[in-house]
């Protein structure tokens, strides 16, 4: 059943799906275009490359989303989009148009620094997962070797750097070494350009993390600027090098290249220009939401999926209240926090930030099982299979 307004969603990530279900609810006829056939549980699939979770536990099924909701599916790559006509083509050569409402929810890209093909990243295309499993398993099969994990900056906009997964992969590492009893004969380290890598998260949880490298034995190698990678070593600005046999790295968010090229107002990094309601900057009925968009807001603000699931509520919401004629909108801005269970094996530190607290709190065997808990919760609720639980 429709209410007659159509609505085109490019990006069937949490921000995506999420706006899909909720103007589904209101009988949107809801069409969602997304590049791959899933949607990918991006925070745990940090147990991939240990083998304490498989690929196909961190996807669902876009096919099951779009049965349980009923949207009008997609799977095909955008190439080029005219928003001032809200017309998108696709990698096969059809061309959407005709849409009340079209929201970006295409995620972001990444940075491209000199030789990133001698790396691999938890962060990027979600296949990598697998060859990072297969790196791993081959350095623990040599039985010895040298691992660097780290990530990177983008001056251009703070928002798009993600160094939490890093540190959350590098204590599974650890924790995986340890159980089998050869960890000993590695060296882990973890680099990154910022003298205090993880700041973002305040001064409090910074100092928990010291504590927690030294106890599992994890050199650091923070605060001087990378200059390139190479086969077995991460080489920085003062010629410096770092040598390793594996080298994990997270490139920082930039603008996606399909985004960069259309006509849609862009921030230096080449995110999309929105207010505070998610509206995309003097374009009529078009929103941008996720990853994608150009967060307003404190300099510690950064890229979430809770923050996207966030603003694709709002952004339902808004269309919605829009479409009935009244003045209510709802803004993100009031809600950007930090919010994560940072695993590591054997437990997780929660940690949270707003404008007036900023803490991490341990949580010893038990956080692991709460992170393992929201990946089934996060599943179940996407499918519309147990209840939504506010704020999750
Ligand atoms: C390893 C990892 C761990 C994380 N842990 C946490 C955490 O604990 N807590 C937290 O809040 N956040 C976490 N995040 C961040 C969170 O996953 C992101 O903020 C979130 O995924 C953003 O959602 P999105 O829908 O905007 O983008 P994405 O999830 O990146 O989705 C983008 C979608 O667009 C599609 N797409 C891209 N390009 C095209 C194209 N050209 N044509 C068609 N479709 C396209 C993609 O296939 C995908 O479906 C983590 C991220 C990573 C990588």
């Amino acid at each position: 059943m429709s209410n007659n307004k159509k609505v085109l969603i490019l990006g069937g990530g949490f921000a995506g799906v999420d706006a899909a279900s909720y103007l589904r609810k209101e009988k949107y006829d809801v069409t969602l275009v997304s590049d791959r056939d899933y949607f990918y549980i991006y925070p745990t699939s940090i147990w991939v490359p240990t083998g304490r979770a498989k690929f196909e536990d961190v996807c669902v099924d876009l096919k099951e989303l779009q049965r349980a909701h009923g949207f009008e599916l997609i799977v095909d790559g955008v190439v080029d989009i005219k928003a001032a006509t809200k017309t998108v083509t696709l990698q096969s050569g059809k061309v959407l148009e005709g849409y009340d409402y079209l929201i970006f929810a295409m995620g972001a890209s990444k940075m491209k620094p000199k030789g990133i093909e001698n790396t691999l990243s938890i962060c990027g295309d979600p296949k990598q997962s697998l060859e990072i499993k297969d790196a791993l398993d081959a350095l623990v099969k040599k039985g010895s070797g040298k691992i660097a994990f780290g990530f990177g900056g983008n001056p251009k906009d703070t928002s798009a750097v993600r160094g939490g997964p890093g540190f959350e992969l590098l204590f599974n590492v650890h924790h995986m070494l340890k159980k089998k009893g050869v960890r000993d004969n590695f060296e882990l380290t973890m680099f990154a350009p910022m003298a205090k890598p993880g700041a973002r998260m305040g001064e409090k949880s910074l100092a928990m993390m010291d504590k927690m490298f030294t106890r599992s034995n994890i050199k650091k190698h923070f605060g001087t600027k990378i200059k390139s990678f190479e086969k077995n070593a991460v080489v920085f600005a003062d010629d410096t090098k770092l040598e390793s046999d594996f080298i994990m790295f997270i490139p920082a968010g930039d603008g996606h290249e399909v985004i960069k090229a259309s006509d849609l107002p862009l921030n230096e990094a080449g995110f999309i220009k929105i207010n505070d309601y998610c509206e995309v900057e003097g374009m009529e009925g078009i929103y941008a939401i996720g990853d994608t968009a150009a967060l307003e807001g404190p300099e510690w603000r950064a890229k979430q999926g809770h923050l996207a699931e966030l603003m694709a509520k709002n952004t339902a919401f808004n269309i919605i209240a829009k479409d009935a004629g009244l003045n209510e909108r709802k803004g993100y801005q009031e809600h950007i926090n930090i919010l994560c269970v940072m695993d590591t094996a054997d437990g997780a530190g929660f940690v949270f930030r707003d404008d007036k607290k900023a803490f991490m709190i341990p949580m010893p065997i038990f956080g692991h099982w709460l992170k393992q808990g929201w990946g089934k919760y996060c599943r179940l609720s996407k499918l519309g299979k147990i209840p939504r639980i506010p704020g999750m």
